[in-house]
């Protein structure tokens, strides 16, 4: 737990595994930051802590100009919060997400306050305010397409938002000039993580299953082609040699919906992960003592889209991950929609849910109870949208998905732990893991794993990428 003394010796040492755990307001100048701030230290007696930015300026004070408090990484939360908050910012209304979770609007509201300080409301109006400011200071958008970005409904609300929050314009807060040609225009937002982080471990992850129509990673980038509601596009994700940041860049036809993208870019690079309590629970045990110890900085590699990951975890099933590789690419090629034009000559997006209905996949080199699979679950898909982005735990979702023929629970875990980023998912009948924990020949049973796994809640889809990686050479 964070208290002041923490606090002050991690801001007084700069300390980046605190960045965006707490952030320090200053009394005196109504500014606050983070514990990386390159400003010069405040007083102690003139500081205020919060543990969370929306609370900060909630509290009326503004966000410091050279830090940047909108660009930390997030706290952790349970996965149940991380649902109803992207349910609310991706523009359901209060009532929408009390329905579709079945809560009340006074349970909701609690859970708010418990795990942001703030109820819903206030919580969207700061987080607005803050992805409005953040963009103003980091991109080259117009001032238009930023306020729809940040989710204002007119320029004039806008306006008036920045203004009794920042005491200024809009204008007043950019300090990147507008790109003049609408056809080249890219936007590049730094993306912050608390070290340690291995960019080149999760590069090599995704380059080993990397789909060639439609991603590109080499040793310093990934690059792929998107889909956003409609908005085609591409992006590239590269680290930044200075600080502990990756630098996205992204090119849309439109940019309303820039925050998904970032949102969700996030959860594919995990960059919100508290590695440190993490580490600290699972070095308990040996294996993953000693893995920890090897790979500091490996994260849980997620996903840009839950669709196309759902595709991929069916095809994956009982196969290499080479073989599933090819598989999904032959579905890319076959159904995919053309792709923008893009820096790596990439040729496809991957096909949406509509494009896979119906379809035969014929010469895609399935068998046919494979394809019987994909149609039994994109059937289903169709039918409940709200299954990966609203459920109660893993055994719930599980449970429920298992009762379409040619799903079990290995596909279910793999889905949620690499797919929905569900920290507490484990596929405990996964090959590399019985392999990880098999000492001496002796191959421990299903029931066993499972058992094991209980000491490693809610933090099982960590142990389980450890020990993949435990195999390593
Ligand atoms: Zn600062």
């Amino acid at each position: 737990m964070l208290n002041a003394t923490v606090c002050q010796q991690a801001r007084l040492s700069k300390d980046a595994r605190f960045d965006g755990k707490f952030f320090t307001a200053v009394l005196t100048t109504g500014i606050f930051c983070r514990p990386i701030c390159p400003a010069r230290a405040p007083k102690e007696e003139n500081v205020r802590y919060f543990v969370n930015a929306l609370q900060a300026q909630d509290a009326g004070f503004r966000p410091c100009k050279r830090c940047l408090p909108e660009i930390a990484p997030q706290t952790p939360l349970p996965i149940k919060i991380k649902q109803l908050t992207q349910a609310l910012e991706f523009g359901d209304s209060i009532t929408d997400v009390c329905d579709k979770f079945s809560i009340s609007s006074r349970q909701l509201r609690r859970l708010f306050i418990k795990n942001y300080g703030l109820p819903p409301s206030k919580y969207l109006h700061n987080q607005k305010l803050l992805l409005a400011s953040k963009l103003l200071k980091t991109t080259s958008l117009a001032i238009s397409e930023i306020a729809f970005s940040a989710g204002f409904t007119s320029i004039r609300r806008f306006n008036e938002a920045i203004k009794s929050a920042y005491n200024c314009t809009p204008s007043q807060l950019k300090n990147k000039p507008r790109q003049q040609s609408i056809e080249l225009k890219k936007v590049t937002v730094e993306l912050a993580y608390r070290p340690p982080f291995d960019w080149h471990l999760m590069l090599s992850f995704f380059r080993l299953r990397q789909l060639n129509s439609v991603e590109h990673v080499d040793e310093t980038h990934y690059r792929r082609t998107i889909n956003i509601n409609g908005d085609k596009g591409w992006f590239e994700v590269t680290s930044l040699p200075d600080k502990p940041a990756l630098k996205l860049t992204v090119q849309l036809n439109n940019y309303r919906y820039l925050n998904q993208v970032i949102l969700r870019v996030r959860r594919m690079f995990d960059l919100d992960a508290d590695m440190q309590v993490i580490q600290q629970q699972l070095s308990q045990h040996q294996i993953l003592a000693d893995t920890i110890a090897k790979y500091p900085g490996l994260r849980l590699p997620g996903c840009w889209d839950k669709f196309e990951f759902s595709i991929r975890a069916i095809l994956g099933q009982q196969i290499s991950v080479k073989a599933a590789t090819t598989l999904a690419n032959r579905i890319a090629l076959k159904y995919g929609e053309a792709a923008v034009k893009n820096p790596s000559g990439l040729t496809h997006i991957f096909p949406q849910t509509e494009a896979l209905i119906n379809v035969d996949y014929q010469n895609v080199g399935l068998t046919k109870s494979r394809i019987s699979t994909l149609h039994n679950w994109i059937a289903f898909y169709q039918q409940h949208h709200d299954i990966l982005s609203c459920y109660e735990n893993i055994e719930t979702l599980e449970q429920t998905l298992i009762k379409i023929k040619g799903i079990g629970p290995w596909t279910v875990n793999y889905l949620a732990m690499r797919g929905l980023s569900d920290p507490d998912a484990f596929p405990s009948a996964d090959l590399g893991i019985i392999k990880a924990l098999t000492v001496n020949d002796n191959k421990p049973s299903n029931k066993e794993i499972l058992a094991l796994s209980k000491q490693w809640r809610p933090w099982r889809a960590y142990a389980a990428i450890y020990l993949w990686h435990s195999l390593a050479h």
